[in-house]
């Protein structure tokens, strides 16, 4: 299962960030993923639900962003939103397209993300 894969690495990224960061444990993690990666929501929630708690990030809260698909056409300059990556321009039927949002993936892209951390407290005196 590709999305039980994602999650894992998703994770994986996770559980480094408290020891960049200097926090003592993952209280959130958010997700951005665009729909053009052909990530199915529903499997990449249950997927992160099945390993989470066995995780260094285990307790902590998920949010899925779930971003549409948006391009513009190189011809004819339309902006659209995409349902694939494969949809035509709607004004001209063109494919020379720009792809603007869609293409978030889990486990790539953002090197902020994924996880918001409690930061550590400092040790008084
Ligand atoms: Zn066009």
């Amino acid at each position: 299962m590709h999305e039980l894969t994602l999650a894992s690495s998703v994770l994986e990224i996770a559980e480094k960030k408290p020891c960049e960061v200097g926090a003592d444990k993952i209280i959130a993690i958010e997700l951005e993923i665009g729909q053009l990666t052909c990530v199915e929501p529903l499997a990449i929630e249950f997927a992160m639900e099945a390993i989470l708690p066995d995780s260094a990030a285990r307790g902590a809260s998920v949010d899925y962003h779930f971003t549409a698909g948006r391009a513009r056409c190189e011809d004819c300059s339309e902006e659209f939103e995409l349902d694939f990556a494969y949809d035509p321009c709607p004004a001209c039927t063109g494919f020379h397209r720009e792809i603007l949002a869609g293409e978030d993936h889990p486990a790539g892209g953002n090197p902020a993300a994924p996880g918001r951390h409690q930061r550590r407290r400092g040790n008084r005196g």
